[in-house]
């Protein structure tokens, strides 16, 4: 058992709080990584809002990047002193879904929300107690310790303050547009949201080849930086966009819609749905609602050929994707140093999120403090 720092949060509505933890040995086909970054992603801030439950308290954190330390029995697919991201997705490589190249939806992602390892033990300790952790990382935490699975090597010249958020928010956006929408060239495509997730999916959209990729966001801010990511106009609201998107689609509907909300509800989907046109899709990214109830009219829905798609990691298959969306960034293909609004220590965390939630961050990284402990 090692001693390590990371926030916890105890009650819905209490923010972090950041504590002195314990952290077990790794168990068989299971890793130590000293987590160097992590991402504050909307998803941690949905545990505190209670709008993800999880069996609280609770380690935060899903969207890490470090380096081994030590590996237990068994462990194949890195070794000590490898630079990884984390993937808050296991990919066992042999379950249906892994099988046909869906590790986005791996079968041992089963009762992750429980943030216990996969053979039902913990490895995060409070005074003695058990804790769990964000998709069984906990990448809050200075270490963690989690399956193999988890763990996707990386090159080791790339910053691992970039690294990070290529472990959840960019994935999830960029696959969003390319994977789920499958945005083709010529495609008029709407981006509702412009935070973590969103940009990304503008980053997507253009690299497929839209025509036209029309971000609403309500923040002067976030708008203010959407084009040097590729996006070709934006508006306050979705009401203000329709006008060009009818303008370029011969008053048929945008090809391609995707929600990166920081909060969805059944009406948001509904606004967002009706913006499509024929055939047209609308990509579900965000978090919110967890009851039943979407605004959508089912003749609409039929009768044009559209269709409403729900997208987990943008898709993407992390062993293939992570590394290939860092590939990307060293050709200079995928802007990841620009998304880096506010770097925060660990004790700054709640100011982190409050940055978030106030739209002052396209991304806010926190960056672990591991000076003292020899490189
Ligand atoms: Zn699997
Ligand atoms: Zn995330």
């Amino acid at each position: 058992m090692m001693k390590t720092r990371g926030a916890i949060v105890r009650g819905v509505g209490l923010g972090w709080e950041v504590v002195d933890l314990e952290l077990g040995e790794p168990n068989d086909h299971e890793v130590l990584i000293e987590v160097h970054a992590s991402g504050l992603c909307h998803s941690d801030q949905h545990i505190t809002d209670g709008d993800l439950a999880v069996e609280l308290p609770f380690v935060g954190g899903h969207e890490g990047a470090g380096i081994v330390r030590k590996v237990g029995s068994g462990v194949t697919r890195v070794k000590v002193g490898d630079h990884v991201c984390t993937s808050f997705i296991p990919g066992c490589g042999v379950c249906k879904y892994c099988a046909r190249g869906q590790s986005y939806v791996c079968q041992n992602g089963y009762l992750m929300e429980k943030g216990v390892s996969m053979d039902g033990t913990p490895r995060f300790f409070l005074d003695g107690e058990p804790l769990g952790a964000q998709c069984r990382l906990g990448t809050f935490s200075g270490h963690l310790v989690c399956s193999e699975q988890q763990a996707i090597k990386i090159d080791d010249d790339i910053p691992l303050e970039v690294a990070c958020l290529v472990s959840c928010g960019v994935a999830t956006g960029f696959g969003a547009a390319v994977n789920v929408g499958e945005v083709k060239p010529g495609d008029v495509v709407v981006i509702m949201g412009m935070g973590g997730v969103g940009v990304n999916a503008v980053q997507g959209a253009a690299k497929a080849g839209a025509s036209h990729v029309i971000v609403v966001d309500p923040l002067e801010g976030k708008r203010a930086r959407a084009a040097e990511f590729g996006a070709t106009a934006t508006f306050a609201t979705l009401e203000e966009a329709m006008p060009l998107v009818h303008e370029h689609t011969d008053y048929q509907g945008a090809d391609v819609t995707i929600i990166t909300v920081g909060r969805v509800d059944g009406d948001i989907i509904g606004e967002a749905f009706s913006s499509i046109g024929k055939t047209g899709c609308c990509v579900l990214c965000s978090l919110g609602q967890s009851t039943p109830g979407i605004a959508i009219n089912p003749q609409d829905l039929q009768t044009m050929s559209k269709s409403l798609k729900g997208v987990m990691f943008g898709n993407c298959n992390p062993a293939k994707d992570i590394p290939m969306l860092l590939k990307m960034y060293k050709d200079g293909k995928l802007k990841l140093d620009e998304l880096v609004t506010n770097r925060y220590a660990l004790e700054d965390i709640n100011k982190g999120f409050d940055d978030l939630v106030s739209g002052v961050n396209l991304r806010g990284v926190l960056v672990h403090d591991h000076a003292a402990v020899a490189a």
